[in-house]
């Protein structure tokens, strides 16, 4: 789950991060009024879940309250990345002498948090990653010892030759580290952290991500979440108990069992298909889950075809088949099904099926061959 940039300052803030003063507005007016508490030069700057609001003009300076209420009226209802703008962070302005790169991500191959810094932060750190990824330091830790003092300081003397501001970069990599390991991120990020020309270091920018695993024993985490920057179908898939990706394919895939859908994915492939979606119908299956999952697959106009591929364990394929039979007769359903079923209740299940005029395979391959095939000849 995304966190947008003044709720992740929180967070930050809440583990010692020295972050500017600021508030969130919804309207110019607002905007102005914290200008004005603020006093002085502020940034005004958009909350959508994109990078690179800098560039696309989210982010703006203003001298004074009145040109903050201005910023605000330009940036708000303004499309980032296909998001709008309906809130702006209004902080003070900092003068920035430099500016560097404190990342820290959850890393699957090493299995552990990494940290990656650069002294080449700011707005280009994508290009810098990707042209000359040497001016990146990065530096895994074991999360039973935490972040060691000699690990943060070889990090921040990569980034500050002051010491004043190495012991600076340190605490705040120290806290950054905090945070991450006490909110269950997947990522946290400054960029930039900035030096001032008196000599100071703060966090000019807060990029957080959690992971969603943690947000059912994390209330507080999970109130955070902002659905108008997701997926409408992901969304539904989620008050549905799903477990749901959107992908960009045509062939819909509705599957028990996570390694189940990977194997149907990876299947879609090999026939030369793209999937639709990731979709996990879980292990009990009740008919109503099948239902949402046919209205949220065929919600998406690019599916063309809809594969069943459901092995009976725990899962009673007679579920299933009712829940397939109820679907269609609720939906108009405009896409051939391919069904593929074997296991518990099996026999049932082809019953209910044929009963309505529907065929059940029990192979996979030639479920998944069938069901591409018939994506092919209706694209
Ligand atoms: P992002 O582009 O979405 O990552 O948004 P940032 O919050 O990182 O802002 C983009 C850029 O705006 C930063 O890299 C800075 O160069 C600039 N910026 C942000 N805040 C300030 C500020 O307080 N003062 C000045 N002078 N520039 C700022
Ligand atoms: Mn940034």
């Amino acid at each position: 789950m995304n966190l947008h940039e003044y709720q992740a300052r929180d967070l930050l803030k809440a583990a010692g991060v020295p972050l500017p003063d600021g508030d969130v507005a919804t309207t110019p007016d607002e905007a102005e009024a914290i200008a004005r508490r603020i006093g002085g030069a502020v940034v005004v700057k958009a909350q959508v879940h994109a990078g690179g609001r800098g560039k696309a003009g989210g982010v703006k300076l203003a001298a004074n309250a009145a040109e903050a209420r201005e910023r605000a009226a330009a940036i708000l209802g303004m499309t980032i990345k296909g998001l709008v703008v309906g809130r702006v962070l209004v902080v003070p302005a900092a003068e920035i002498a430099s500016e560097s790169y404190v990342g820290l991500i959850l890393d699957r191959a090493s299995q552990k948090p990494v940290f990656m810094v650069s002294a080449a932060g700011g707005v280009d750190i994508e290009e810098v990653a990707a042209t000359s990824p040497e001016k990146i330091v990065r530096l895994p830790v074991d999360p039973r010892y935490g972040l060691l003092p000699h690990q943060s300081l070889r990090l921040a003397l990569s980034l500050y030759r002051e010491f004043p501001q190495v012991r600076a970069a340190q605490r705040i990599m120290q806290q950054l580290y905090g945070a991450f390991m006490a909110n269950g991120c997947s990522l946290a990020e400054i960029n930039p952290m900035v030096t001032t020309p008196a000599g100071a270091v703060m966090a000019l920018d807060a990029k957080m991500v959690i992971d969603d695993n943690e947000l059912d024993r994390r209330p507080d985490l999970a109130a955070l979440r902002d659905e108008s920057g997701e997926a409408p179908s992901e969304v539904a898939a989620r008050r549905a108990g799903l477990t749901f990706i959107k992908l960009d394919g045509n062939v819909g895939c509705v599957v028990n069992g996570a390694g189940l859908a990977m194997a149907t994915m990876d299947l879609v492939k090999y026939y030369g298909g793209e999937p639709a979606n990731f979709l996990d119908i879980g292990g009990s299956s009740n008919p109503e889950k099948v239902i949402n999952a046919l209205k949220i697959i065929t919600a998406d106009p690019r599916v063309k075809v809809i594969l069943f591929n459901i092995f009976g364990g725990i899962t009673r394929t007679d579920d299933v088949a009712n829940g397939i039979v109820a679907a269609t007769r609720q939906l108009k359903v405009g896409v051939p099904i391919v069904i593929r079923l074997t296991g518990t209740n099996e026999a049932q299940a082809i019953a209910i099926l044929e009963g309505v005029g529907m065929t059940a395979l029990n192979d996979m391959d030639a479920a998944v061959s069938r069901a591409v095939e018939l994506a092919r000849e209706a694209a």
